[in-house]
């Protein structure tokens, strides 16, 4: 048994809590579903299950890769222990096709692949909608070194490799992610969550999202689509075990 001391963050998709050891937090995944801004809210029913499942999947895999993570195991359907870092302020968006806020700023068409992958920085700042910085704001709102940025650049990559190469194998196309990075003993360690709310996965044949922007663009059947890539990645079949609280 562990024990929960106090909330460390709440975000969209995940409360976070402090518990009795200074190193260690618990993630619990939530069924909330919220797009732009908070003006859009709703519930994908299983989420939480579902996400929690796929982190504890990729994160694994990442672990055994030699990618450093804050997973550390799952504790029941919602919860999994992870390490308590400190969130580094910038989040790291990688691109292999153009979508979502990138097709709207360089006016390309959604599904033109990309000659090679792109990555971007934004300031972690949801009441701004996380703004594109470059390394020169990076560096001078001393958020993080070169070093930490250049070590953070070449694990995006590899993540990224990662991921395409075992999506392909269940026939889904990593169109982008955004990924978040923590500070744990000295070391630069990826943290925050790799699920459909925070990727574009594609189904390889249709094009279909398998992802949030189906809430988001209201497509219909956000929760099939969830049960999709969590069934397709690990084999699990989900059914409802417990309510979100
Ligand atoms: P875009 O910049 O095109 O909106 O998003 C790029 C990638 O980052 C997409 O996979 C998108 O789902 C993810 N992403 C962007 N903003 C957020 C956010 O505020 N929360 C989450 N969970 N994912 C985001």
């Amino acid at each position: 048994m562990i024990n929960i001391t106090e909330i460390i963050t709440e975000g969209k998709g995940k409360r976070v809590y402090a518990t009795e050891r200074a190193d260690e937090a618990i993630v619990y995944y939530k069924d909330e579903a919220i797009a732009f801004h908070g003006l859009k809210r709703g519930r994908i029913i299983g989420k939480g299950e579902i996400n929690n499942r796929i982190c504890e999947y990729l994160f694994t895999l990442l672990a055994q890769q030699g990618v450093p993570n804050h997973f550390i195991r799952r504790l029941d359907e919602r919860s999994s222990l992870v390490k308590r870092v400190e969130i580094v302020p910038v989040v790291v968006k990688v691109r292999n096709i153009v979508a979502g806020s990138l097709a709207r700023r360089i006016s390309y068409p959604e599904g033109t692949r990309l000659r090679n992958t792109v990555i971007e920085y934004c300031l972690k700042d949801t009441e701004q909608d996380d703004p594109l910085v470059n390394l020169t704001h990076i560096s001078a709102m001393r958020l993080a070194t070169a070093e930490e940025m250049h070590q953070m650049e070449q694990t995006a990559i590899r993540v990224n490799e990662i991921l395409i190469e075992v999506l392909k194998e269940i026939s889904i196309e990593l169109i982008d992610f955004k990924m978040q990075f923590g500070r744990f003993h000295g070391e630069i360690i990826v943290s925050d969550e790799i699920s459909p709310d925070t990727c574009r996965f594609w189904d390889a044949s249709t094009h279909e999202p398998l992802d949030i922007d189906r809430f988001r663009r209201d497509l219909g059947d956000a929760e099939g689509a969830y049960r999709e890539v969590l069934h397709r990645l690990t084999g699990y079949v989900y059914k409802s075990s417990e309510e979100d609280t």
